[in-house]
């Protein structure tokens, strides 16, 4: 769900109102039609279910006490704040026992108050995102619900029907809460690769990090329903625990997020400085080739003057999400500066180095950012320098690639420039 990505949210003042109004309208046309689609259905499916479902007293109490949990949740880790992008959370411990153990209208409509308190009380994200979260984790929930359903009959009936009915029930609980983790995965993945067509599937289907979170949240979603269907007191025992796992989570989230520049999601100058060091420590012990490769946008100045702050940044997150669509995972991808971008490339000789710069100039010319007037292009100088050839260390390499990025400026631009004119030519556009 990291992709997508807004950099408004993090501007603020006049800026910030005045560009969230266009935020959405400046999306590839794809999400424009997907999100509308998406929060449509949520929205019917709501109002026919409130038209059709005559809630029992004892569901609505659960729902209120279900929901209650999930406040308290939120208002207990409030305080940590939530880092930028969408953050991962505990609340689903909340909203899977509405799933299961209710009718589907409620788990159409629990994610509704969740998202604004949210939105209100923890951070304020662009509309069009929170709405779409809304309804993906609605649609989801429902579909979970409806399979429930079908398959365990009347849950709230009066006896507690994981202590009566056993492994079979357990089973199909667990089934449905997978249910509802790959269609809500699924639904925002299309939304992430409709945000940005440039992006990797499997970066926003699948890491080994977010599944783990899934299975825990699973099974706290799964325990926590046990243990309201035999007595909604036993969910003051649960808060606590989850409020920890919620409160742990975010701080582990923070300790990510200050490692991360807010705009592009690369690392930050720090942090990509902090690995470059360990690289180039063990490549000091491999005796194994390494290039530095610092890429700068050609006249981004004009872009911004021309288009405005906005069309400008998302300038930016398209160049670096081009940039780590073409790398390989254990290349060191950073944002320096304003328009500055630096790759550490383990393993390369002049040859590849020079490769995968022309590699990335030219896909950094095939980018076209929507704008209100059509769209954005823009290209890119590359200065490249090699390991032991231009520099012993990390400072002499970053000074001998900057020299190659002033000749690849002076020599015209949009060109992969080495520091020296011996080696490998220099290329251009
Ligand atoms: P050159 O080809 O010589 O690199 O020209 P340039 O215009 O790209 O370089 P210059 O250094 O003159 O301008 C860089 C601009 O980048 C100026 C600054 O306003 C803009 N900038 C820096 N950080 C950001 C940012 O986060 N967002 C936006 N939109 N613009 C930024
Ligand atoms: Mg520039
Ligand atoms: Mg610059």
């Amino acid at each position: 769900m990291t992709a997508v990505q807004s950099s408004a949210e993090d501007r603020g003042g006049e800026l910030a109102r005045r560009p969230r109004r266009r935020a959405f309208a400046m999306r590839p046309s794809l999400l424009a039609v997907y999100v509308p689609v998406v929060v449509a259905l949520h929205l019917a499916l709501t109002v026919a279910g409130l038209l059709s479902t005559v809630p029992r007293p004892n569901d609505l109490l659960t729902f209120a006490a279900l929901l209650a949990c999930g406040a308290v949740c939120i208002e207990a880790s409030r305080r940590l704040g939530m880092p930028a992008g969408v953050a991962r959370d505990m609340l689903s411990a909340w909203w899977l026992p509405v799933a299961l153990l209710l009718p589907p209208v409620f788990a159409l409509l629990i994610p509704i108050p969740i998202q604004l308190l949210l939105q209100f009380r923890v951070r304020r994200t662009l509309l069009y995102r929170r709405v779409l979260v809304m309804a993906t984790h609605g649609l989801a929930g429902a579909c979970a619900s409806g399979v429930f359903h079908l398959a365990v009959p009347a849950p709230l009936a009066g006896r507690p029907l994981w202590v009566i009915g056993g492994l079979p029930e357990l089973l199909v609980a667990v089934g449905c809460a997978v249910l509802f983790t790959v269609l809500n995965t699924v639904l925002v993945a299309i939304a992430a690769h409709a945000a940005n067509p440039e992006g990797r599937w499997r970066d926003v289907l699948w890491n080994r990090e977010s599944l783990l979170l899934d299975v825990v949240e699973l099974c706290v979603g799964v325990t926590v329903a046990i243990l309201s269907t035999l007595s909604l007191a036993l969910l003051l025992l649960a808060l606590p625990p989850v409020v920890l796992l919620q409160r742990s989570l975010m701080h582990q989230q923070l300790q990510a997020a200050a490692r991360t520049d807010a705009k592009t999601g690369l690392l930050n100058a720090a942090a990509w400085q902090r690995e470059a060091d360990t690289e180039l420590a063990r490549t000091q012990r491999t005796h194994d080739p390494l290039a530095l490769l610092l890429i700068d946008i050609d006249h981004f100045k004009r872009v911004n003057d021309t288009h405005g702050h906005l069309v400008g940044d998302q300038v930016l997150v398209g160049v670096a999400n081009t940039l780590c669509g073409q790398l390989r995972d254990y290349d060191v991808v950073g944002r320096f500066g304003g328009e500055e971008f630096v790759v550490l490339l383990p393993g390369a000789d002049t040859v590849e180095a020079c490769r995968v710069a022309e590699r990335l100039r030219g896909r950094v010319r095939r980018l076209a950012v929507p704008a209100e007037e059509g769209t954005v292009g823009v290209t890119i100088s590359v200065g490249v320098a090699l390991f032991r050839m231009h520099g012993q260390d990390l400072i002499e390499l970053l000074a001998a690639a900057d020299l190659a990025l002033y000749r690849a400026k002076q020599s015209g631009r949009d060109r992969v420039c080495l520091p020296a004119v011996e080696g490998p030519k220099a290329s251009g556009a």
